[in-house]
């Protein structure tokens, strides 16, 4: 297994993502992922991702119980994170991070990241000096490496990265089908992480399992190549950028763990033929998005919408929605909705300004109500 070219800590590219966790009557199935954690490990593997809110804390005390008890430290990386809800100032920091340690059964925590900072909670993070903080913890040598995990747009990012150069990785949502997303910006995020020359962390790079279960036309496409499953070939785009260190993949069961390990265990980029499927298959997403709106965004940047819709997020957000029926678009949603006085769909006054200028004549009003519907 190849060194990884950041972190020669971290074996190979690949994580095992502890939030989806194989379960039995509401607890974690305690067999079933020691026997992951060991194919895993056995396979040359050595990262895991954790956070409190995984499981209700259960996610640390498993791996506090299937890995560091079984495990010399040295076998194993792992990764934790200050989340927004544990603290509401500096002084409640320290203790937080102590218990978690205690909960994973771990002395110092390999990275640890800032959780999910978006525009509206980075500014809790600042006023409780939440990533001075975490930075003491790594001059004490509770932590190895200082990070961030991120859910909102490029521009949010460049100025958390501008005010923090210490962040020494970036985690962030990156998949083929949100590559070029309105609401996401998974390219221009990535992009921001290539001008702060920061190392990334991907998070769903299957979109949470809806690029496994494909329209039936997308996935005739991926079943002509050389027989990988939908899974490899979307963990394998994430991985193929050259900025990327490690791509998660938050996996429930065996069948997916050994379908993950063959992908990454010899890591190949996708070839041209690959690349030029998953385009064909962005194609037919693209097709079924039934808002054909461009994201020129003459809606709200050439005409002042009196109520601050950012409208073609929202759309943008309903596509996903419609396309893959996923969890994650109503927290975008929830960004969209978020900060700087911008209103909701159900905020929109009807007045038509927007619908003037928009080259797709599209009927902004009634798609609002359907986004209104569907979000609020
Ligand atoms: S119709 Fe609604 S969305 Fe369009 S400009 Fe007026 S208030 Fe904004
Ligand atoms: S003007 Fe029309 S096509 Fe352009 S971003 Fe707005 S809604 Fe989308």
């Amino acid at each position: 297994m190849e060194i990884n070219k950041f972190f020669p800590e971290i074996h190979g590219n690949f994580g095992f993502g502890c939030m989806r966790l194989p379960m039995v009557q509401n607890k974690v199935d305690y067999v079933e992922f020691t026997k992951m954690a060991d194919t895993f490990i056995n396979a040359g593997f050595n990262y895991f991702d954790t956070a409190h809110g995984y499981i209700g804390g259960q996610s640390e005390t498993a791996i506090g119980d299937c890995v560091a008890s079984r495990y010399s430290r040295d076998k194993f990386l792992l990764t934790n994170k200050l989340t927004d809800p544990y603290f509401k100032k500096q002084e409640d920091i320290r203790p937080f991070f102590m218990q978690q340690l205690a909960w994973c059964k771990v002395d110092y925590f390999d990275f640890y990241l800032m959780h999910a900072q978006n525009r509206n909670n980075y500014e809790k993070y600042k006023r409780c000096k939440a990533y001075e903080t975490a930075y003491e913890f790594k001059k004490e040598g509770l932590i190895k490496h200082l990070g961030l995990s991120f859910h909102d747009k490029a521009d949010v990012l460049d100025m958390i990265l501008t005010e923090h150069p210490e962040i020494e990785i970036v985690q962030i949502q990156f998949n083929y089908a949100d590559y070029e997303d309105a609401s996401v910006e998974s390219r221009k995020v990535y992009e921001v992480c290539e001008k702060h020359d920061k190392p990334v962390l991907v998070m769903e790079p299957v979109k949470g399992g809806s690029l496994v279960n494909l329209p039936p036309e997308a996935d005739k496409i991926l079943r002509g190549l050389n027989g990988g499953s939908n899974a490899s070939y979307a963990i394998r785009f994430a991985a193929s950028f050259p900025k990327m260190a490690v791509v998660l993949s938050g996996m429930s069961n065996m069948e997916q763990m050994t379908d993950n390990i063959s992908a990454m265990k010899d890591f190949m980029p996708l070839d041209e033929k690959e690349m030029d499927a998953v385009h064909k298959v962005c194609d037919i997403f693209r097709s079924m998005n039934l808002i054909p709106c461009t994201s020129c965004r003459y809606c709200i940047e050439e005409n002042e919408c009196p109520k601050g819709i950012r409208i073609p997020d929202m759309f943008s957000s309903l596509n996903a929605h419609e396309a893959f029926h996923n969890w994650n678009t109503t927290f975008y949603y929830k960004n969209v909705i978020t900060g700087n006085g911008h209103g909701k769909a159900s905020d929109c006054i009807r007045c038509g300004k927007c619908e003037k200028v928009c080259p797709q004549h599209l009927e902004i009003r009634n798609l609002l109500t359907k986004v209104a519907s569907i979000f609020e």
